[in-house]
C-alpha cells in the first residue's frame, strides 16, 4: 500500500480537502485504485451532532455514517463509495482505546498518548486501506499543523514513515502564499509552518502552495530553498473558476508526474473522462435560475452537495446553474417576490422550526404558479405540510418537531420513541424504495427499485396518506409503510423525497431527481 498525507499549514480553509482529492483524480486518471481518509481532530464521534454553520453540510455515507463533508469531495473526485472508517476522529480514537483499556486489552500497563494511542490510529488507517484493495490511500489531517487537537495524529503519521519504506509514503503540505499590499507572493508564512512540520519530526516532500494567482518562478524558488524540496516540488494551486478545474491545474503544475516519481510508479493508462467533463462545463449553452430556501444560507458550504449536483445536472444539460440563496426568515418578513422570476425553487434538508413557515411560503408559490419544485428531506416534509394545510384543509397540519398540532401529518419514526441519544440515532444511511409504475418518479429513475441516502428522525404520518392522495399529491415510492418519495401529478414538476440524492450524484453521473428537476426548469 502506498500513501500520501496531506497536512495544512498557516490557517484552515485553504481547500486542503480539495487538494486531496484532486490528488487522488489525476492518480486515478493514471490507472490507480485510489481511497481516502479523512482525519477529523476535533473530539466529537463523528459530525452528525454539528452545526452546519461552524463546518458545513453533514455529509452522509451509505453506511449511516455522518461525516465531514470533505468525505463528500473524495466520493465525487474519484467516484466511490465510502464507509464511516474513512473518518477518523479523536472521539471514535480516545473512544475505542478507553474500551480497550476497560476490556484489560492492555494488560496493566499505563495507557498513554504514544504508545497506545497512535497505533490505534496506525491499526485504523492500514485496517480501512487493506480493506479498500486499493493501490494508493490519501490520508488528509484536518486542521492546520501546530493545532493542539491534531498532535497525535501528526505523530502516529511520522512514525508510520519510519515503518513504511521511503518510497511508500509521501508527505504533502499545502500552504497559503499571500499577497502583501504592494502584490508581492509572500512565502513567510509557509516557511514557518514547515518549521513547525520539521519540528514535529516530519518533512514535506511536496508543498502546494494556494494563492490567488499561479505562483512566479522566484516564489517557487524561494519556497524550494527556504524549505528543502527540490523547484519541481512547489505546485501552484491558485484560485481556479471551479473546483472540478483544480485537478487539470495540479497535474499541469506537474504534481502527477512529481508523485509518480516519489512513489516509483509509472502511468498504467491516461483517463480523459473528467478532462471531458471540464471541457463541457466550460461550454454551457443554456441557464438556469433557481431558488434555494434555507436556513444557513450564509455559508454555502452548509449546502455543498446540493450545489454540486445542480451543477451535476447542468453539466448533463449543457446549462449553466445560477442559485439565488434564500434565507428562509427574510421571506417571512417580505413576502415572495424573491421568488418572482426563478426557474425552480428548491427546499433542502434542515431542522427545528427556525425559517419553516418561510420555507412553507415558498413551497406554495412553487405549487400554485406551477413552478418546478424539488424537496428534499425536510423539503419533502414541509411540502407534505403545505398541502395538507392548504388543499386538503387542516389548517393547523404540522410536523410534531415543529409543534402540538391536531394534525401531525409529519410525525416521529415509532423506532424513534424513547432515543434520547443524539448521535447517530436517526434513520441514515442507504434504504430501498419501490417506485409506483408511471409515476414522476419512476420516469425520474427509469426503474421501480431504488436506493438512496437517508438521515431523518420523522416522517409522513401513514394515518394521513388516503386523504392526502384523495387530494392529488401522491406517494410515489416507498418503503412499505414509508413515504420516500412525493409528488403533484397535476403540476409541471414537483418532487419530493425523504431521502438525499444529493450524496450520490457525481459530475460524470448527475442524479436522476437533480437532473430531471433541472431539465423541469429548462421548460
Ligand atoms: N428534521 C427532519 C427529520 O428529522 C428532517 C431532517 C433532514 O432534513 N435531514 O426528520
Amino acid at each position: 500500500m502506498k500513501y500520501i498525507v496531506i497536512t495544512g499549514g498557516v490557517m484552515s480553509g485553504l481547500g486542503k480537502g480539495i487538494t486531496a482529492a484532486s490528488v487522488g483524480q489525476i492518480l486515478k486518471n493514471k490507472g490507480y485504485d485510489v481511497t481516502a481518509i479523512k482525519i477529523d481532530p476535533y473530539i466529537n464521534i463523528d459530525a452528525g451532532t454539528m452545526n452546519p454553520f461552524q463546518h458545513g453540510e453533514v455529509y452522509i455515507l451509505k453506511d449511516g455514517a455522518e461525516v465531514d463533508l470533505d468525505l463528500g469531495h473524495y466520493e465525487r473526485f474519484l467516484d466511490t463509495e465510502l464507509t464511516s472508517e474513512h473518518n477518523i476522529t479523536t472521539g471514535k480514537i480516545y473512544r475505542s482505546v478507553i474500551e480497550k483499556e476497560r476490556r484489560g486489552d492492555y494488560l496493566g500497563s499505563t495507557v498513554q498518548i504514544i504508545p497506545h494511542v497512535t497505533n490505534e490510529i496506525k491499526e485504523r488507517i492500514r485496517d480501512v486501506a487493506a480493506k479498500s484493495e486499493a493501490d494508493i490511500c490519501l490520508i488528509e489531517i484536518g486542521g492546520t499543523v501546530g493545532d493542539i487537537e491534531s498532535m497525535p495524529f501528526l505523530e502516529a503519521v511520522r512514525q508510520m514513515h519510519g515503518e513504511e519504506s521511503e518510497e511508500n509514503l509521501v508527505f504533502i503540505h499545502v500552504t497559503l502564499v499571500p499577497l502583501s499590499l504592494l502584490g508581492e507572493q509572500k512565502t513567510k508564512p509557509t516557511q514557518h509552518s514547515v518549521k513547525a512540520f520539521r519540528e514535529l519530526g516530519l518533512s514535506p516532500d511536496i508543498i502546494v502552495g494556494r494563492c490567488k494567482e499561479p505562483l512566479s518562478q522566484e516564489t517557487k524558488s524561494k519556497i524550494s530553498l527556504f524549505c528543502d524540496v527540490p523547484v519541481e516540488a512547489v505546485i501552484s494551486a491558485h484560485d481556479a473558476e471551479d473546483i472540478y478545474l483544480v485537478p487539470l491545474l495540479l497535474e499541469e503544475e506537474g504534481l502527477g508526474d512529481f508523485l509518480m516519481k516519489k512513489l516509483h510508479l509509472t502511468p498504467l493508462e491516461s483517463r480523459m473522462e473528467w478532462r471531458q467533463m471540464v471541457e463541457r462545463m466550460s461550454s454551457l449553452q443554456r441557464k438556469v435560475r433557481v431558488a434555494i430556501v434555507g436556513k444557513y444560507t450564509h455559508l454555502e458550504d452548509a449546502y455543498l452537495s446540493i450545489k454540486e449536483a445542480l451543477k451535476h445536472a447542468g453539466i448533463d444539460l449543457s446549462c449553466a446553474i445560477d442559485i439565488t440563496w434564500i434565507e428562509a426568515e427574510d421571506l417571512e418578513v417580505g413576502g415572495t417576490q424573491c421568488l418572482d422570476g426563478v426557474d425552480g425553487i428548491l427546499v433542502p434538508g434542515g431542522f427545528g422550526v427556525r425559517g419553516t413557515e418561510g420555507k412553507i411560503c415558498a413551497i406554495k408559490y412553487a405549487r400554485e404558479n406551477d413552478v418546478p419544485f424539488l424537496g428534499l428531506c425536510f423539503g419533502m416534509q414541509l411540502a407534505v405540510i403545505e398541502f395538507a394545510r392548504n388543499v386538503v384543509g387542516w389548517k393547523d397540519a404540522n410536523s410534531s418537531e415543529l409543534g402540538e398540532t391536531k394534525h401531525p401529518v409529519i410525525d416521529l419514526l415509532p423506532e424513534q420513541l424513547g432515543v434520547e441519544d443524539m448521535g447517530g440515532t436517526m434513520r441514515l444511511g442507504n434504504y430501498e424504495a419501490s417506485l409506483k409504475k408511471g409515476s414522476l418518479a419512476h420516469k425520474t429513475y427509469g426503474t421501480t427499485k431504488i436506493v438512496e441516502r437517508h438521515r431523518h428522525r420523522y416522517e409522513v404520518n401513514p394515518r394521513y396518506i388516503e386523504q392526502i392522495e384523495a387530494k392529488g399529491m401522491i406517494f410515489s415510492g416507498r418503503n412499505k409503510d414509508r413515504m420516500e418519495i412525493a409528488e403533484i401529478p397535476s403540476h409541471r414538476f414537483f418532487f419530493a423525497s425523504q431521502f438525499h440524492p444529493e450524496f450520490t450524484s457525481r459530475p460524470e453521473r448527475p442524479s436522476p431527481p437533480f437532473r430531471a428537476f433541472v431539465k423541469a426548469m429548462l421548460g
